[in-house]
């Protein structure tokens, strides 16, 4: 018997902490969208307005009416292309996509009531150009099912205004429409199907960069990650003659947490030092886990005095109050090294200052901080 139990429900939802993340993806994606898009339009406006002898022969009067319907779409795909090609960006894809998707609908509209006179080829034609038109919107909407109301409601809505102000029967149109709302529906179908797409490659990369950069057990930093943001931090440094500094913080005795409690115990009184930790830094700050109980935090633009400040409520905020793990009650403290950092500083020298300053808190006794000013 085939199973299905394997298979997860297929809505892929980002959750809150990604938005940002996923927001400035999609737009990049709208972007590349909105290029493809505006130059087949473009390209295929030009060609039927050019091609009209051929194809209507016998209404060369409607040459500029058409042209005229013809007008916006020439604009906003223009627009859409002058924004991306002069690098001065008019305003956000999204809003170029829909502009193009309207001017196509305003377009299909008007060919087709100015074409419209009864069951006649012009008219089957004016109603394939509406199919390819209303699909072409569909896609057009990077952002999916979302979009219905562009997709459905507003062509539809527009569609009956135009027909009943020109006192023409809905009824004696809906043999046409069958093919238009046949590809509406699978225009939504369609987007949505590829938001999804995007959504899980998305989340599938988030997850494998997430997991490359955290630690598992307190979800703190990595060391390899923190090495990054360092290396950005100094740079920024350099070319800003800005201050940062550091502080390399190391736990008490934490041997004989394990000793005493056993290493799960330990494991415990690790996270909720993390949780205490991480909720004593403020925005910009950076803390990670830079080994097995110790802790390097990177606070950008923040000077020695501003620096020990913060190790002050860091060290108070694990000594003030003792860990409760399991049914245990453990007091826990931590020492903690801090300098700063000037421009033509480097890493290593960094680091090993907040080390010494680290080993000179221990010396004095530990539960305690101590500052090493930079050269
Ligand atoms: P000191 O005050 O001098 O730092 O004393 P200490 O006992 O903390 O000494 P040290 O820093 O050398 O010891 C670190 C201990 O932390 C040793 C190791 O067993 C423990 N440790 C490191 N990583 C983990 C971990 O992930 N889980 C647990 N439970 N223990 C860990
Ligand atoms: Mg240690
Ligand atoms: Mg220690």
């Amino acid at each position: 018997m085939v199973r299905f139990s394997g298979l997860k429900p297929p809505y892929k939802k980002v959750p809150p902490k990604w938005l940002p993340a996923y927001e400035a993806h999609i737009r990049t994606v709208e972007g590349q969208v909105a290029i493809v898009a505006a130059w087949v339009l473009l390209i295929t406006v030009i060609f039927y307005q050019f091609s009209h002898e051929l194809r209507l022969a016998h209404r060369p009067d409607l040459w500029l009416t058409e042209l005229f319907f013809r007008i916006p779409v020439l604009l906003s795909t223009s627009l859409t292309l002058l924004s991306h090609y002069t690098g001065k960006p008019l305003c956000q894809s999204r809003y170029l996509l829909r502009a193009m998707g309207l001017s196509v609908m305003v377009m299909i509209l008007g060919l087709f009531l100015i074409h419209y006179n009864g069951r006649t080829a012009d008219t089957y034609q004016i109603i394939n150009g509406m199919v390819i038109s209303f699909f072409g919107v569909a896609i057009l909407s990077v952002r999916g099912s979302k979009e219905w109301w562009l997709m459905f409601a507003l062509p539809l809505t527009v569609f009956a205004l135009v027909t009943s102000a020109q006192g023409l029967a809905l009824s004696e149109l809906l043999p046409f429409m069958f093919d238009p709302l046949v590809m509406m529906v699978i225009g939504i179908v369609t987007s949505e199907a590829l938001r999804q797409l995007r959504a899980g490659e998305f989340l599938a990369r988030q997850q494998l960069r997430e997991q490359a950069t955290t630690d598992q057990l307190t979800g703190l930093l990595n060391r390899r990650a923190m090495h990054t943001l360092l290396e950005q931090e100094h740079s920024r440094a350099q070319r800003y003659g800005t201050t940062h500094s550091l502080i390399l913080g190391d736990l008490d005795r934490f041997k004989r947490v394990n000793d005493r409690y056993g290493h799960d115990i330990g494991d415990t009184v690790l996270k909720e030092a993390a949780k205490r930790l991480s909720s004593h830094m403020r925005a910009q700050d950076v803390l990670c886990r830079w080994g097995g109980e110790e802790i390097l935090i990177l606070l950008p633009e923040t000077d020695l005095a501003g620096a020990m400040h913060v190790a002050e409520k860091v060290r108070r905020s694990l000594a003030d109050e003792p860990m409760l793990a399991g049914e245990h009650s453990i007091p826990q403290t931590i020492s903690l090294g801090v300098t700063s950092c000037h421009g033509d500083d480097d890493i290593e020298n960094a680091i090993k200052r907040a080390d010494d300053a680290l080993y000179k808190a221990k010396d004095g006794g530990r539960n305690r901080t101590e500052a090493i000013a930079p050269p």
